[in-house]
């Protein structure tokens, strides 16, 4: 069952999430023109000083091939990622993380953490499975979008207009994986007690709750009747983040180094290497959706 993330957990989470995810600076664009910025090549986009050559650690090696990737036209790249399920160790960083770089109010959760337990008493285990949007290569949820408001980037990433969006929530159903929900306009922090003392208090909590998000590079004002309040939203692979060279929050947060990232086109590329292993595996294959979403098992 994927972690409920309680109004106390996330308050506490996000303040860590806060302060090790950061957005950088992220031009107000609109969506479209938002899916053409990650698009362009990106020679501007260069790693920090003395890291270049550091390729040690899987982030960095990741970086660099992310950086060399912004380089080339959208066509020529295909964003994916991998997850090791033998790394997980279900610690919900990434989840959390990815609620904190999106601001994703309550009942929205893009990347879960399915926790389960297998095996028969007393040879238990448990198993956790990180399940972003797939980024299907056939993706059943952008034809029955009655507006187009969802479609799939050449670079492999299945997005959703906020501004088309009309919230009939057909692209939900058409989901096999699941990977989609609908932003109703809750806040954690609504008709609540006050409770200063506890982090931040409520005040600092509810201002925390209104700051924009930086989706598909558009600042977006958590505002009643304002999208994406009313939309369907999902993982878009932090596609304001990659297009500004850096990883998405999930990747860079997973403490067990679990969640791989990269452009598939490029053979030498980190991901490349892993999605070829006889172990990599892709989720409903029988349906024919080419998921961009590998895991190592
Ligand atoms: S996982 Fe679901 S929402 Fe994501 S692209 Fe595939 S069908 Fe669409
Ligand atoms: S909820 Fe939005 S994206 Fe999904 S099918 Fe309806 S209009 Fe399209």
């Amino acid at each position: 069952m994927p972690k409920e993330v309680n109004r106390r957990d996330f308050i506490k989470l996000a303040a860590v999430a806060a302060s090790v995810v950061t957005v950088g600076q992220v031009l107000p664009l609109q969506p479209k023109q938002a899916m053409a910025a990650s698009s362009a090549p990106n020679p501007a986009v260069t790693l920090p000083v003395g890291a270049v050559s550091d390729t040690s650690d899987v982030l960095l090696r990741m970086q660099q091939e992310l950086i060399q990737a912004l380089k080339k036209p959208v066509e020529q790249r295909h964003w994916r990622m991998v997850l090791d399920l033998n790394k997980c160790v279900g610690c919900s960083a990434c989840t959390i993380a990815c609620v904190s770089e999106n601001k994703l109010p309550p009942g929205v959760v893009y990347r879960p953490v399915l926790d389960e337990e297998i095996g028969t008493y007393p040879n238990v285990t448990r198993r956790f499975t990180p399940r972003p949007c797939f980024q299907c290569d056939h993706p059943p949820c952008v034809p029955v979008c009655p507006v187009n408001a969802t479609w799939k980037q050449a670079d492999g990433v299945v997005v959703v207009d906020y501004n088309l969006c009309i919230g009939c929530r057909y692209c939900l159903v058409a989901c096999p994986y699941h990977a989609r929900t609908s932003d109703f306009g809750a806040n954690y922090c609504q008709n609540t007690a006050e409770a200063a003392g506890i982090i931040v208090g409520q005040q600092k909590a509810d201002d925390y709750e209104k700051m924009p998000n930086f989706e598909y590079g558009k600042k977006w004002p958590r505002k009643k009747y304002t999208s994406p309040i009313g939309n369907a939203r999902k993982c878009h692979f932090c596609l304001h983040r990659v297009a500004n060279g850096m990883l998405p929050a999930c990747v860079t947060t997973c403490i067990g180094r679990a969640t791989y990232f990269g452009d598939t086109n490029d053979p030498d590329s980190l991901v490349s290497e892993l999605v070829s292993r006889p172990d990599a595996i892709r989720l409903k294959e029988e349906l024919g959706t080419e998921p961009s979403v590998y895991y190592l098992v």
